[in-house]
């Protein structure tokens, strides 16, 4: 079957992924972007989890409803997809899939997947830096590459991340990126504050995951910038969906993952008018 609009959801097989799977597919037919059928690819690192997810969404009785009646998810699609962000394999195979499977392009990505690991140090900071920032970043581009002319790309951040954990230096360096690689610089000294034993010297907080998610916003926004000099009509955004009860949060969130899909489905598919480079919370613009 040919598809009008094709979307992609990373870290999908629970939590708040799962809930934009599933936002996207119900809201689907009162976006602005165009009509026809829609194929939403439920990517997780794990295939079993993958797949017992797309079983749950396809028993799920408002997605049943609703292809019963031919509307909102009855025009939608959804299929599991294998995507570990962190394997280069992986996202190599899984961008050689879209390449293949869908020659016009595809139109939104959301980059949702994402760890909070307890406790603090190098270590800590090296893989959560690396899955949240560097390889959400390296998803970026590989998707950038495969996108239709326009198209949406939403990176789940947090308020974790905004700025006000910071020496005034940090804050500046990091209000002053221009370019995504100013804001690894930061990301770097931060790293190698760390092994020193010395990051609150240099103005960081002892917090990977926030650092990881300031990463996020900054090269988020400096990537917006770049690819509109480039010419590229891709709307570029980050967004907190707010404090969301999943097993990140143990329990401990005051929102439903339904709730917390809502802002990263309304960058997807409402009227941002245009904005790109923002950081949105509450499907509005939120200072960083
Ligand atoms: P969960 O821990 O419930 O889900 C995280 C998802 O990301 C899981 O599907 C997990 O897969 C997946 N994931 C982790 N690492 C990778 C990877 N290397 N490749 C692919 N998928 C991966 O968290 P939430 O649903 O709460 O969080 C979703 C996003 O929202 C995250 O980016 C988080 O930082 C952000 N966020 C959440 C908030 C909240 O209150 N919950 C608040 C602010 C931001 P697996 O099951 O295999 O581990």
């Amino acid at each position: 079957m040919g598809y009008s609009r094709v979307g992609i959801v990373t870290g999908a097989n629970k939590g708040i992924g799962l809930a934009i799977v599933r936002q996207l597919a119900l809201q689907y037919p009162k976006s602005s972007l165009n009509s026809g059928p829609f194929l939403i690819y439920l990517t997780a690192r794990d295939k079993g989890r993958g797949e017992a997810a797309l079983k749950a969404l396809h028993e799920d009785a408002q997605l049943q409803k609703a292809k019963a009646l031919k509307e909102h998810g009855g025009l939608s699609e959804i299929k599991y997809h294998q995507l570990d962000i962190t394997d280069r394999k992986s996202v190599d195979a899984f961008a050689a899939h879209l390449k293949q499977a869908h020659r016009d392009g595809i139109d939104v990505v959301i980059n949702n997947a994402g760890i909070a690991l307890n406790g603090f140090d190098a270590n800590v900071v090296k893989t959560t830096l690396g899955c949240n920032y560097y390889n959400t970043m390296e998803a970026c581009h590989t998707f950038l590459s495969l996108f239709k002319p326009e198209g949406r790309l939403i990176n789940v951040a947090s308020t974790g991340g905004k700025l006000n954990k910071y020496s005034d230096e940090v804050r500046n360096r990091f209000l002053a990126s221009k370019s995504e690689a100013d804001v690894t610089s930061i990301m770097k000294d931060f790293a190698s504050s760390v092994e020193a034993g010395k990051e609150k010297e240099a103005g960081f907080p002892s917090a990977a995951y926030a650092v990881s998610k300031a990463g996020l916003i900054g090269a988020t926004r400096a990537l917006a910038v770049a690819e509109r000099e480039k010419g590229s009509s891709v709307l570029i955004n980050s967004c907190c969906p707010g404090y969301v009860n999943t097993d990140m949060t143990k329990g401990n969130g005051t929102l439903t993952p339904d709730d917390g899909a809502q802002t990263p489905v309304f960058l997807a598919l409402g009227d941002i008018q245009g904005e790109t480079g923002e950081f949105w919370k509450d499907k509005k613009r939120c200072e960083w």
